[in-house]
């Protein structure tokens, strides 16, 4: 596991995102985040041996089996990535906003059943079908729960990048036939839709909220609820005594709609630039 590509795609002085740090313990918790950069997507995050496992679905998970959706493994993130939302501001890899769709814990399902049915399977297992490029797992979330696969593509066109995977719902009780993702347009930690997180003021997210972390009931979301309070808590007050002067010279009014336009205008690349980087590289070598 290493987090090197992930370090090398981007700028820490200027993306808000977290540090590229490997984690010792090895939890399991999922996160599905919803990412309008050059183009929309849903980047889903499984957590294994220290970092976020991530592939980018154009179209985002369903729960209906008969969807089959496009994913693209991408580069490992670090695990502290899990409850990262905001903006990644123009310029930087991944320009856009962030929104955390969902998030939960998942375990491994072993690929031989028992009575029909999946049962759980170890860390070596998973790490086992991920290598094969057919990993059976089960989500508990909040919007995503059940039995799913991850089945990577083998040589299906010319030109693939062999990162192409299929993410996809098992039968279950929790499948729902024609699942429509865009009616699921909020964050599950902050409540906010992507409108607000791209014109994040830090003044309107406070609002959408509900009040009181005592309706949360799991564990893992009152955790990652508290953790970002007190991050923007944080933030606030440090940005309270440097903005003060700044920005009463530049912009003192209307500060809000700017930033909204700013974001949507965000054009750099995105979930491609890791092939495209790839090509130039070959490109390169070849030359060389
Ligand atoms: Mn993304």
């Amino acid at each position: 596991m290493s987090l090197k590509e992930y370090e090398r795609k981007r700028r820490f002085d200027s993306t808000p995102e977290p540090p590229a740090k490997l984690d010792t313990k090895s939890g399991h918790r999922f996160v599905v985040q919803m990412h309008r950069a050059t183009r929309l997507h849903y980047d889903f995050r499984l957590e294994l041996d220290g970092v976020l496992k991530s592939w980018a679905v154009p179209k985002g998970p369903s729960l209906d089996p008969a969807d089959k959706r496009l994913a693209m493994e991408v580069e490992d993130h670090p695990v502290s990535y899990y409850d990262f939302e905001g903006i990644i501001p123009e310029n930087n890899y991944g320009a856009g906003s962030v929104m955390v769709w969902d998030m939960g814990t998942w375990e491994p399902l072993s690929p031989v059943t028992v009575d029909g049915k999946y049962v759980p399977a170890s860390d070596q297992e998973a790490r086992t079908m991920l290598a094969k490029g057919d990993l059976k797992f089960r989500l508990d979330g909040n919007k995503l729960k059940g039995d799913f696969a991850l089945v990577k593509m083998r040589g299906r066109r010319p030109g693939s990048k062999g990162n192409e995977w299929l993410l996809i719902k098992k039968h279950d009780a929790n499948e729902v036939e024609d699942y429509d993702i865009d009616q699921y347009d909020r964050s599950v930690l902050t409540k906010r839709t992507m409108d607000e997180i791209a014109g994040d003021t830090g003044s309107a997210e406070w609002r959408s909220r509900p009040a009181g972390g005592g309706r949360v009931k799991a564990a893992w979301l009152s955790d990652a609820i508290a953790k970002y309070d007190k991050k923007k808590a944080t933030e606030k007050k440090q940005g309270a005594e440097s903005a003060t002067q700044v920005e009463a010279k530049k912009e003192p009014a209307a500060k809000a709609p700017a930033k909204t336009k700013k974001a949507k205008t965000a054009a750099p690349v995105d979930i491609r630039e890791a092939g495209e980087k790839k090509t130039a590289k070959t490109k390169k070598l070849k030359s060389a």
